[in-house]
């Protein structure tokens, strides 16, 4: 059912600009073999705990490095990869390599951090979703602790009923859930209710204005209390500026990711970061 919509998507948009439509297609194709031939890869960003100053996660972020075309945001191309179905082997490859990467670093004796996947509503909705990521933890050897799925409030909201089975089910193997992008929905308070989260991401449209916006102000500092009175670990998104750091520090807001405190970056180079920063105090100076 979900597959016939994109065809549909795919013919609307060929009758209107042919060739933009060959090139989707062709784009298409080169998703597909990109996708075994190993060309895409995965950036990390850090996520601070504001108190301690420690990396406590990392949010993986897919790129895809095409021949021709260099280096894809998602923007690019995730919305082709869900309308295609593409986006289920690709999620596939993402959790198999985020784990992979995350036990990586607690072999090389890191402390401990949780990495973040983000899935898309075809994947949610995709029956083999909990087997992928039970796979993809057992292959890599990660504990389910470490590893948090991002889900959105719009994908959440489609077919709440079974979302809430789902969730069960990741909670069930010890899998975090972080709702992403909060806020920007329609259903947010009824969500934090009813769906069995463990992380609240505020989006990062209410912190951008934080430094000169009085709203945003009442209504970061108001989801982070929501957030923290249901036992929820609260994140800010797209900390840009050290005032804004301040303003979150003020209400204790746990995590802080964004700009100011480190871009996407190549698993070697959060591994160094990881490397200074993340050792306990007696083990730095050996
Ligand atoms: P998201 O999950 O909300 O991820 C955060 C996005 O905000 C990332 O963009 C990140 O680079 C950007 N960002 C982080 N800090 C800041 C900041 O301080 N300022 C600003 N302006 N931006 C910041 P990116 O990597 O381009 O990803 C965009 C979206 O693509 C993600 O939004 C997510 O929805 C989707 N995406 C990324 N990777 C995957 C994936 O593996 N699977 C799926 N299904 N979706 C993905
Ligand atoms: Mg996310
Ligand atoms: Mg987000
Ligand atoms: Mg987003």
């Amino acid at each position: 059912e979900a597959k016939s919509s994109g065809r549909d998507g795919f013919k609307v948009f060929e009758q209107t600009r042919p060739e933009k439509s060959l090139n989707r297609l062709t784009l298409l194709e080169e998703m597909r073999t990109g996708i075994e031939s190993g060309e895409f890869f995965l950036e990390y960003q850090p996520q601070y705990n504001l108190e301690s100053g420690r990396i406590v996660g990392a949010e993986a972020l897919v790129r895809w490095q095409h021949s021709a075309l260099g280096r894809l945001m998602p923007a690019e191309f995730i919305a082709l990869a869900e309308d295609s179905g593409l986006i289920v082997p690709l999620g596939r490859w993402v959790m198999h390599e985020a784990c992979r990467q995350n036990k990586k670093w607690q072999d090389k004796g890191f402390a401990p951090i949780s990495v973040g996947v983000n899935v898309s509503a075809r994947q949610f909705r995709d029956t083999g979703l909990i087997a992928d990521v039970s796979a993809a933890l057992a292959d890599a050897g990660l504990p389910a602790q470490f590893l948090e799925l991002e889900l959105t409030e719009s994908l959440l909201i489609q077919n709440a009923e079974q979302a809430v089975k789902l969730m069960e089910g990741f909670r069930h193997i010890g899998v975090n859930l972080a709702i992403d992008d909060f806020g920007t929905g329609y259903s947010s308070l009824a969500s934090l209710k009813s769906f069995p989260l463990t992380r609240l991401k505020i989006d990062r449209s209410f912190i951008r204005d934080l430094d000169f916006d009085e709203s945003d102000r009442s209504i970061a500092r108001a989801i982070i209390s929501l957030g923290r009175e249901l036992g929820l670990c609260v994140v800010a998104e797209g900390v840009e500026t050290a005032k804004q750091q301040a303003f979150l520090a003020s209400c204790q807001c746990e995590i802080v990711q964004g700009f100011h405190f480190g871009r996407p970056m190549s698993a070697d180079k959060l591994g160094k970061l990881l490397a200074m920063t993340s050792m306990p105090l007696g083990a730095r100076s050996g």
